[in-house]
This record gives structure tokens, sequence and C-alpha cells, in this order.
């Protein structure tokens, strides 16, 4: 993108070969291409928080930042929309050498925080979103969401002197931390022998 139109490049000319010299700097504005290439992405035009320490040392600018902003897509197991705020820092020094070797150098004056940004977004967002951590995805037979489904009804018939007993059962495996508690497969298959 055109240097004068990109919003992640500073002017540092004041902190040039100033060692000790600090500020900071406060930058608002809507992304102009899109972070990230997964599940999760931060689109082009979200709106994008930039709070940055600038500071003048011997062999360059250490610039260190905050950064705040909204990642959007779908869950990977219902497909549903997912937003997650994105809340990451970063400290990179860009360095008055010339050196192509280096990353991050300053360049006419100024830094591009635009790389140091896209990847310490890109790093913290998800490879598997999920809408909720116990999203049950999709139907594998029908595709529906079996969120909206609800629970499947038992096809089994309980025989009545055990009912008790399963509602006990299930109620513990449902508010309990105990998730190993019987369940009705296993008291079908232990119960009372039929004389
Ligand atoms: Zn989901």
């Amino acid at each position: 993108m055109p240097a004068s139109s990109n919003p992640y490049r500073v002017n540092v000319r004041d902190l040039v070969h100033r060692p000790g010299e600090m500020r900071e700097k406060h930058l608002t504005f809507g992304v102009p291409e899109q972070l990230g290439a997964a599940a999760l992405v931060v689109a082009e035009g979200t709106e994008l928080d930039l709070d940055l320490r600038l500071e003048g040392l011997h062999e360059g600018i250490l610039v260190s930042g905050d950064v705040r902003t909204t990642a959007s897509g779908e869950c990977v197991r219902c497909l549903d929309p997912v937003t997650q705020a994105v809340e990451v820092e970063f400290q990179e020094l860009f360095a008055y050498s010339r050196d192509e070797a280096l990353d991050y150098t300053v360049h006419d004056d100024h830094v591009d925080c635009e790389p140091v940004v896209r990847d310490a977004v890109v790093l913290s967002l998800p490879f598997q979103p999920v809408c909720r951590e116990d999203c049950p995805g999709l139907d594998p037979e029908t595709g529906e969401r079996l969120a909206d489904v609800g629970p499947r009804e038992p096809q089994e018939i309980i025989d009545p002197r055990w009912a008790a007993l399963e509602g006990l059962a299930r109620e513990a495996a449902e508010t309990g931390p105990n998730k190993t508690g019987p369940n009705k497969t296993e008291l079908n298959k232990t119960g009372p022998n039929k004389n």
C-alpha cells in the first residue's frame, strides 16, 4: 500500500538519534487489509486501536504496542458466526541501519508497524474457533445444528423399577463434576435379572 495512506506508519523524526527520548501515540483506524487467513480473521475495515510507546535508542527506535481489535469468522463445528475480541502486545526494535538482513528499520524518519501488528494479531487467533466451548456441532447425517435439535429422546424403554435411578444418574451426570457415574447404557447392561 502507498506509504502516505498506510495508517500503521508513524513519524518518528523527533526521536531519531535522540536516545532517552520517549513519547506515546494512540492510533485508531479501520484495517486497510484483512489480517489473517484462517477460520477467524480481522476483516478489512474493522476498527483497530493501537497504543504505541516509542523510545529513542542508540541503535534505533524501540516500539512497544498494545493492539485491540475484533476478529470474526465461523464456528468450526456448527458454522455459526463467531466474533472474538483481540488484545495483543508487541515490542520491536526498528534499527537505523540500512542492512538488508534486518526485518525492521527506520525508513524516511518513519516506522511501519503493519508487519509487527499483523504477526502479533495473526498468532493470537485460534485455529479452531467455536461459538461456545460445548458447541455440539452439526448432525453428521442431517446437517442440522444439534444445539437447535436438542438432546435425542432415548430410544430404549427403561424398566420402571430403574427409572428413578436413571433420573438420579442423569442428574449426577449433568450437575456433578464426576462424569464417571453410571449412565443409562451401563444401567441397562447391568440391569436386574428378570425372573
Ligand atoms: Zn458452534
